[in-house]
This record gives structure tokens, C-alpha cells and sequence, in this order.
């Protein structure tokens, strides 16, 4: 039996999940996230993917990732993990998901995905919002809903994640003023399903060689909102982007609101890390 009661919990959803008796045999940590501790599980039955914290901290985060997971499954256009269990046992919080064993990408990966993600775009609701809250990083993330995509990005993006800084005077002015500009800057587009946290370390390439999402902050947005994550460090390759246009093109203008779209999770990182992200999302602000 393993000693540590969050892997007996696990083990025992895997049993559950399984129908059967399975013991961990070992569980070897995953590098590359930034909030979780997350570990591959080998089972006689094979290898699963877990994630564990601290259910105090981060309440309902596993929830609300697992049913992201499954919006984006259901849109089926580009491949997610399965969510297998999720639980809690003495104050920590575990998600197991189906392994994915990293590929090798196909010749055609960046415009495959660009092409899915325009797809996946196309998805829509009849609101801005999703009918649940959930994380960005390690920051709760509403998602309440809205008609107007100005509205939400103001009221739901910016504005909780401004008051968490604790902006006023000058700053606070500037994003005032800003605010009051969006309607003439943002196209008049319906809301698209969003991965909501797309940057390059938010997927993975598939045992098949093709994109698959992982960790995402779901709700239905302005897409810009995505294809300006990709960009925020580094971005992906040009035929990403070139596929994604023939599929479904952006409006005009796209590149200009790059950098409006990233203030959102610039000031998540304000939040999270502070320094240098202040200096960035000032120049953004300071050129509209
Ligand atoms: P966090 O929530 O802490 O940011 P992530 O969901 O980003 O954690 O996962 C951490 C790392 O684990 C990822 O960078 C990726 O390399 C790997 N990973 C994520 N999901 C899976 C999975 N289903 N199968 C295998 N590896 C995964």
C-alpha cells in the first residue's frame, strides 16, 4: 500500500476508474508546470497523468480544469486529454487525466493547428462568459456572463485583476480612459470558444504528431484573445498563423490589438510576479 494518502486516494480512483485492483508502482514528477506538483503514474494498467495541490489554496481549480477539458473535447477539433478522476483526500486536491506520451510532430503541425484552432474558433455561444468560473494560473478567473465582448474584457478580465494590483492615481486613469476607447477598437465578432491560456507551454504534441491542449482557462471570447497568447512569448511558427487566416480570417487591424488582447494576462502576471510585466503593460496603455 503507498504510504502517502494522496497516492492511496489516487490509487483508489484509479481502481475505481479501472474496475479493478491496480497498485502504483511508481509516480515520477513532471516538470514544466508552474502551479502544480504533477507526476506520471505507472500502474500495472499503464501510464497516467496526475496533478496534486493544495485544496485550500486553489479551491475548485481541478473542477473547473476538468470540465474545460471536456468544452474543448466536445468541440473535437483538436485533441485533448480524458479526464479520468479527480478527488480529494486531507487537504490536497488530485487530477488524473489520460497520459500523453509526447510526439513527434508531423511535417504540416503549425498549420494543422492553426487551421484546428480557427475551427475550434468557430464554436460559439450566446454570450461572452462560460457557465463556470475558473483559474488563470493560479488567479480565479470569472467568467459571468455577458452580451458584449467590451463589457466582459473590462468587467471580467481587467478590471478584477486592476483591483488585485491596487492601481489608482495616474495608472488607474489610464485604463479609464483606455476603457472608454474599446468599442471603437474591438471588430463586432461573436464570442468564440477559447483555450484562454495559449501560450506555447499549453500544449503538446500528441503521440501522433498532432497538436493537443493541455492546462486551458476556457470560456467563449473575443478570439484575438488566443491568438494574441501565442504571440505574448515568442509565438508560434508564421504558418500557424497563415493557416489559421485562410480558415477563418481575422479581422483587419488583428496585429494592432496584439497587444490590448495580452494586457489581460500581463496584469496576471503583475499579480503573480510583479517587476518587469509592470514596465511592459505600462507601454502598451501609455500607446493607446
Ligand atoms: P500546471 O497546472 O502546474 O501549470 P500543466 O497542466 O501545465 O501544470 O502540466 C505540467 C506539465 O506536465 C506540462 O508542461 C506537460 O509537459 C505535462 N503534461 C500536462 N498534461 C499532461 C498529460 N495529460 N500527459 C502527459 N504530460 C502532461
Amino acid at each position: 500500500m503507498n504510504p502517502n494518502p494522496v497516492f492511496r486516494a489516487i490509487e483508489a480512483a484509479l481502481c475505481g476508474y479501472l474496475a479493478r485492483s491496480v497498485v502504483i508502482q511508481s509516480h515520477l514528477p513532471v516538470g514544466g508546470g508552474c502551479i502544480n506538483n504533477a507526476f506520471c503514474i505507472d500502474t500495472g494498467a499503464g501510464k497516467f497523468f496526475c496533478k496534486v495541490n493544495d485544496v485550500k489554496k486553489y479551491p475548485g481549480m481541478f473542477e473547473a480544469e476538468a470540465k474545460g477539458l471536456q468544452v474543448l473535447k466536445e468541440a473535437n477539433e483538436i485533441f485533448v486529454p480524458s479526464f479520468i478522476a479527480s478527488g480529494e483526500d486531507k487537504g490536497s486536491a488530485f487530477l488524473i487525466l489520460e497520459f500523453i506520451e509526447p510526439g513527434k510532430r508531423v511535417p504540416d503541425f503549425s498549420p494543422l493547428f492553426g487551421q484546428a484552432l480557427a475551427r475550434m474558433h468557430r464554436r460559439t455561444e450566446k454570450y461572452f462568459g462560460l457557465d463556470h468560473d475558473n483559474y488563470i494560473g493560479s488567479l480565479r478567473q470569472s467568467n459571468k456572463k455577458h452580451d458584449r465582448w467590451v463589457d466582459f474584457f473590462i468587467e471580467e478580465r481587467l478590471l478584477p485583476q486592476i483591483q488585485l494590483a491596487g492601481f489608482s492615481g495616474l495608472r488607474a486613469k489610464r485604463f479609464e480612459n483606455l476603457f472608454k476607447k474599446l468599442d471603437d477598437i474591438f471588430p463586432a465578432e461573436k464570442p468564440s470558444l477559447l483555450h484562454g491560456d495559449l501560450w506555447s507551454g499549453n500544449y503538446m504534441v500528441s503521440p501522433q504528431g498532432a497538436a493537443c491542449l493541455i492546462d486551458p482557462s476556457v470560456y467563449y471570447g473575443c478570439r484575438e484573445m488566443d491568438i494574441a497568447m501565442t504571440k505574448l512569448f515568442g509565438g508560434f511558427d508564421i504558418e500557424f498563423y497563415d493557416a489559421y487566416n485562410r480558415e477563418f480570417p481575422l479581422e483587419p487591424g488583428w496585429q494592432k490589438r496584439t497587444d490590448l488582447c495580452n494586457l489581460y494576462p500581463l496584469l496576471v502576471h503583475v499579480n503573480l510576479f510583479g517587476g518587469s510585466y509592470l514596465y511592459q503593460m505600462d507601454s502598451i496603455i501609455n500607446r493607446f
